[in-house]
């Protein structure tokens, strides 16, 4: 590979075609990755050689000792029947769409059963989560906004009463990571122990009024609160702009997308969607580039 894969924008499905035609091109891609190419130093010889694949098998052997590397191992791609080329184009499937891929359409876009798709989408999700990864505290300046995700809206409730909603909370940095979790409720606990575990403190803190004043004051954060029941979307205060706006936008986007895609998410496993959602909004700026890191976290 002379150009790095990462340095375009864009991804398109020619383009990765073109990167990854068959198995082997996928079974170096992945040898690469986790292993830096197929010459090394041998981990039992320790004579360094140029490692080359076994016919009909996902192994590559030692030049010199025939010892064996299989590049799949200990990842979701091991024991898989399904063709790596399928596992792939999953993956850039979920990279570049925009309202998710759902397991149907995985089925149509692979030829695989409907049960081995939906597999396949949710051990993604879970590379997902693993590929973003991240220890660290959010800082600087902080919007948060609750949503309230799924369950039926048919001729009953709508909005945070209606049954069988999933309560989320999303937490933007400004120009920086986004975090979503599933809560419990909308207490003011619950609440204040998701802030005092993702952010530092110090930040500037956006809300809505369902935070009441005071209690991120107490724990040394800045707190600005939008009052949306009174339809006031953005204030300043010292100069600080306080607006909740750019969750709000991933709000809108992941419920629209289960609706159209998903139609229905139980809450045992948004945390799942909450995770692929949030991946692509912390690297939209680089599909190819997510695209790696994907394969990266296997
Ligand atoms: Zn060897």
């Amino acid at each position: 590979m002379s150009k790095s894969p990462s340095a375009s924008p864009e991804f398109s499905v020619r383009e990765f075609f073109t990167r990854f035609p068959d198995e082997a091109a996928c079974l170096n891609h992945i040898m690469s990755v986790r292993f830096g190419g197929a010459t090394m130093d041998c981990p039992s010889c320790g004579v360094e050689g140029e490692f080359h694949k076994l016919r009909d098998r996902r192994v590559y052997a030692c030049p010199h000792c025939l010892f064996q590397i299989a590049p799949t191992a200990n990842t979701i791609l091991h024991d898989t029947r399904t063709p790596l080329v399928s596992w792939f184009y999953a993956m850039y499937l979920f990279c570049t769409t925009r309202h998710g891929v759902s397991g149907k359409e995985l089925q149509r876009q692979l030829g695989v059963t409907y049960k081995t798709a939906y597999r396949m989408g949710q051990q993604i999700r879970t590379l997902m989560q693993k590929a973003d990864h991240f220890d660290g505290l959010l800082t600087g300046h902080i919007e948060m906004d609750e949503a309230y995700v799924g369950g039926k809206s048919k001729g009953g409730k709508r909005g945070r009463g209606a049954p069988g909603k999933t309560i989320v909370v999303g937490m933007a940095q400004r120009d920086g990571r986004f975090s979503a979790q599933v809560i419990p409720d909308v207490k003011k606990d619950t609440l204040r122990k998701v802030v005092q575990e993702n952010v530092a403190p110090g930040s500037v803190v956006s809300t809505d009024e369902l935070m009441s004043y005071g209690l991120l004051a107490g724990d040394g954060f800045t707190h600005g609160k939008v009052k949306h029941g009174k339809c006031e979307f953005s204030k300043s205060e010292g100069g600080v702009s306080f607006h909740v706006n750019t969750v709000e936008g991933f709000w809108r986007l992941f419920k629209a997308s289960v609706r159209s895609t998903h139609v229905h998410i139980s809450k045992q496993h948004m945390q799942r969607y909450l995770d692929e959602f949030t991946f692509r909004a912390n690297h939209r700026q680089r599909v190819n580039g997510m695209f790696d890191l994907l394969v990266g976290a296997l």
